[in-house]
């Protein structure tokens, strides 16, 4: 489902990302862990299109981000290209950023009806199956400021899902949370991972990568440290770098 080749990316003279070789499966949840600065999030907006990468070569569901390839030639993506594929894989972001005008169901029906062209009577009935499915189900006219952290996270996964995409990208979504909140949003997330959705996960809730998580990596400045099943290179990391991280987090 993602594929990374040698992936660099900078910033002017700063290079963030020196060379990502991983790869996703379909259905697998995939898990990145490394320190504050070391490129997780960047990565996650090259796979979202929100960044060119400056070397490399990066695919998501067998095609080439940004570049459409004609015989062997490859072609840039237009704006309206580019907004197509986004439309298939959902993000959630450490900060919910839902809109706060709008009540737990209208978020969830916006991009579906905005977007889509989706009628609002089945997006709507659509969205709060969704809400249901994160266990709101009674906040559906709620406002954001009506709803805890935790549950305005588990309504931007909603909203994230109502796109069905075929790819969910997580950054750091439960670090924002007070500790009594997190475990809900986690549920969630398990039960995504148990029907079979893609996920890359963007954590520090080593719990979480060890149980769901299929595979892990380590990044560290812009590397790819070590890499595995979590469970072997959670409790038996192999790298210095690993073992310091997991000291500091676990
Ligand atoms: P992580 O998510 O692992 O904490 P990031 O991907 O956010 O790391 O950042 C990696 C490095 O790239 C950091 O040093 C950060 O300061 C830098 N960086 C991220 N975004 C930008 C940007 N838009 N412009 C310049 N530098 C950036
Ligand atoms: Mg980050």
């Amino acid at each position: 489902m993602v594929k990374a080749e040698g992936v660099h990316k900078s910033y002017g003279a700063v290079e963030v990302l020196k060379g990502i070789d991983l790869e996703v499966a379909p259905g697998e949840v995939f898990c990145l862990i490394g320190p504050s600065g070391s490129g997780k999030s960047t990565f996650l907006r090259c796979i979202n299109h929100l960044e060119k990468i400056n070397a490399g070569r990066l695919y998501v569901d067998g095609e080439l981000v940004g570049y459409r390839q004609q015989g062997n030639k490859l072609y840039e993506l237009k704006d309206r290209e580019v907004a197509a594929k986004r439309r298939d894989i959902g993000m959630v972001f450490q900060r919910f950023n839902l809109f706060p005008h709008m009540t737990a169901v209208e978020n969830v029906m916006e991009a579906p009806v905005q977007v889509k062209g989706e009628s609002k009577a089945v997006a709507r009935e659509r969205a709060l199956k969704l809400l249901d499915r994160v266990g709101l189900a009674d906040k559906g006219g709620n406002y954001p400021s009506q709803l805890s952290g935790g549950q305005q996270q588990r309504v931007a996964i909603a909203r994230a899902l109502a796109m069905e995409p075929k790819l969910m990208l997580f950054d750091e979504p439960t670090s924002a949370l007070d500790p009594e909140l997190v475990g809900d949003v986690l549920d969630v997330m398990r039960d995504l991972a148990e029907d079979g959705m893609t996920m890359v996960v963007v954590t520090h809730e080593m719990g979480f990568a060890r149980e769901v998580g299929d595979s892990v990596v380590f990044m560290d400045g812009g590397v790819v440290v070590e890499a595995g099943n979590p469970r072997e290179v959670l409790t038996n990391p192999q790298h210095e770098r690993t073992k310091s991280f997991l000291s500091k987090v676990l």
